[in-house]
């Protein structure tokens, strides 16, 4: 299959482009496209065809269900059985934006998109690209990240079309994502509200608005969420084997140990920094996290693909940060690294 490769400026926003991606869309087909969080890869979510075609192009399991994506907060009403209070609190305060909210499913989601379940996900995203785009298909939008299963989300469009060309009808390039970490997800059908997976907003944020919040085990750490089922798999794996160390104050030391025994046993070492110097350390390939903690999560699944493309097999990635947004980042980066953790206490 040919994929069409189209570009945006999310600043003026092309309709006419716009309406190609969504009549696509509409007609059934798959298009990529650019969310605050990750690229998503959107199909009809009304279309058990369409859907079927997202997990063949990512090679994703079906029991993991697809978030549905709309342009509108009256879009939700036919999709789930009603609207809880404190749902529609949330959409107030985080809509649009990088949160995707559970409630029970109507009978217009199938089971492809809830993957049997009897809930359904749904999220109003902020991006300019992708409200137009949904909004010109004028159908729900079930979307996951544009990514292989398994491997980092893509936060520019370069990263899908290394996954996905051939694949899909069309890439809508429109830069790179801001959050860069793909979206919350709480689940207002539990008795008391509960994260099943960390994202841009956080945890204090829905409590500021919700009152008691839940963390469900491994939406607050680093272990498995199971109640969420995509977290149970292999993801955001690069093909390096990465390690975190988790230092106080200075890793430089603690580092150069470990890189120095990687190198013996014959690996090409790579570090992600954060904001600190690491070159005493004498890793062969080196990549910039960021300076702040908002700018390592932005940057984190740009930089896990980078280290494959600069040949380094083995990857230290020291971490002490403890913003709010380090929970959603060490939450992917500890999957990424197969909770390979060290721990440091200088
Ligand atoms: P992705 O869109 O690839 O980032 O994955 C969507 C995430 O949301 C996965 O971790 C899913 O398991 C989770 N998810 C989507 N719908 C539901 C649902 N109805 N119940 C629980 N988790 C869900
Ligand atoms: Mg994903």
């Amino acid at each position: 299959m040919e994929t069409k490769e189209i570009k945006f400026n999310p600043e003026n926003i092309d309709l006419a482009l716009a309406k190609e991606a969504g009549d696509i869309l509409a007609r059934g087909g798959l298009v990529a496209f650019p969310t605050e969080t990750v690229y998503g890869l959107g199909a009809n979510a009304l279309d058990e065809e369409a859907v079927k075609k997202i997990f063949l192009a990512k090679g994703r399991p079906s029991d993991n269900p697809l978030i549905v994506h709309v342009a509108d907060e009256k879009d939700v009403e036919a999709l789930v059985e009603e609207i809880p209070e404190k749902a529609k609190l949330l959409m107030r305060h985080f809509w649009p934006g990088p949160i995707s909210i559970i409630m029970k499913k109507s009978n217009k989601i199938s089971d492809y998109v809830s993957a049997g379940l009897q809930t359904v996900a749904i999220r109003m995203p902020s991006n300019p690209v992708a409200r137009e785009i949904i909004r010109a298909a004028g159908v729900p939008i079930a979307a996951p990240s544009a990514n292989t299963s398994g491997k980092p989300s893509p936060t520019e469009a370069a990263h899908v079309r290394e996954d996905m060309l051939g694949k899909i009808d069309m890439i809508a390039d429109g830069g790179s994502c801001d959050v860069g970490l793909e979206s919350t997800v709480i689940d207002m059908t539990a008795d008391v509200p509960t994260v099943l997976r960390p994202g841009g907003i956080t945890l204090d944020m829905l409590e500021a608005v919700l009152g008691e919040v839940h963390a469900a085990k491994g939406s607050a750490t680093q272990d498995e969420a199971p109640k969420s089922p995509g977290m149970k798999y292999k993801h955001y794996a690069p093909k390096a084997e990465v390690h975190i160390l988790e230092y106080k104050t200075d890793a430089t030391n603690a580092l150069a140990k470990l890189v120095a025994q990687a190198k013996q046993d014959g690996h090409t070492v790579g570090i992600l920094t954060d904001d600190k110097d690491y070159m005493p350390c004498g890793a062969q390939v080196y990549i910039n996290g960021g300076k702040t903690a908002e700018e390592y999560a932005a940057n984190l699944f740009d930089a896990l693909r980078a280290f494959d493309a600069k040949g380094a097999d083995v990857v230290y990635a020291p971490l002490r940060w403890q913003d709010p947004i380090m929970v959603a980042v060490r939450n992917r980066i500890y999957k990424a690294a197969a909770n390979r953790v060290t721990y440091t206490e200088e």
